[in-house]
C-alpha cells in the first residue's frame, strides 16, 4: 500500500465507507499538512482544523490529522461548503483548502459530480448513481492536486487556541457556565446561546 492508500484506509475505518466526500477529506488533509511541512502519516499535536460541512469530509480529516472536537482541535462551522482550514499553532501558518471546481472554468471535479448524480437520483436511476459514485471515487483519487484543490494561505484567529479556558461566565438565565466568549450579552447580562435561541 502506498501512503495515500494507508491514509484513505484510516478514513474509511472511521467513516464506514469510501465515498467522494471521504476522498476529498483525505486529499485535502494530505495537501494541507504537506503545505504546513507536516507528515500526514503522523497526527500532529499542533494542528487545528475547521471544517465547513458536516457531510463525510470531516471524518477523513479527523482520521488523518488526529484532530477531534473534544480536544478543540477539530471545529465544524456548518456553512454547507466543502472547505477546511488547517492551522499550525506553532508557526501561525494556516491553509484554507477548497474544491477547485468551486472556481469558474476549472477542471470538473467534486461539484460537477454532485450535480450529475443529483440529476440521476431525481430520475431514480440508482444503478447509474452507484456506477457514477465508483467512477468519481477513482477520478477524485487520481486527479492531480492542482486540478482538484485550491489552497490559500491565511493568518490565524488566536481566540480558538486549545488549553485551559481563559474566559468563563455564567448564563444569567439558566446558570450554566459558558466558555470562550461564546455568550451573548442581552440587556447588559451574559446569556448562553441555548437560552438566547
Ligand atoms: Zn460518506
Ligand atoms: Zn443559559
Amino acid at each position: 500500500m502506498n501512503d495515500y492508500e494507508v491514509l484513505l484506509n484510516r478514513a474509511k475505518d472511521l467513516h464506514g465507507e469510501v465515498c467522494p466526500g471521504v476522498i476529498m477529506g483525505t486529499r485535502m488533509s494530505i495537501a494541507a499538512m504537506k503545505k504546513l511541512n507536516m507528515d500526514p502519516l503522523k497526527p500532529n499535536e499542533n494542528l487545528i482544523v475547521t471544517v465547513e460541512t458536516d457531510r463525510c469530509m470531516p471524518d477523513a480529516v479527523q482520521a488523518i490529522t488526529g484532530c477531534t472536537v473534544g480536544r478543540r482541535t477539530l471545529k465544524c462551522r456548518d456553512y454547507g461548503k466543502f472547505v477546511a482550514t488547517f492551522v499550525d499553532m506553532t508557526t501561525g501558518e494556516a491553509v484554507r483548502v477548497s474544491a477547485k471546481d468551486d472556481l469558474v472554468d476549472s477542471t470538473p471535479g467534486l461539484w460537477t459530480w454532485f450535480k450529475d448524480v443529483a440529476e440521476l437520483a431525481r430520475e431514480k436511476n440508482m444503478p447509474k448513481v452507484m456506477e457514477e459514485k465508483k467512477s468519481a471515487i477513482k477520478k477524485l483519487s487520481e486527479m492531480p492536486d492542482e486540478d482538484l484543490l485550491s489552497l490559500v494561505e491565511l493568518q490565524i484567529d488566536d481566540t480558538e487556541i486549545p488549553g485551559i479556558p481563559q474566559h468563563i461566565v455564567t448564563c444569567s438565565v439558566c446558570g450554566e457556565h459558558v466558555m470562550d466568549k461564546k455568550e451573548i450579552i442581552v440587556g447588559g447580562k451574559p446569556v448562553c446561546q441555548f437560552c438566547a435561541d
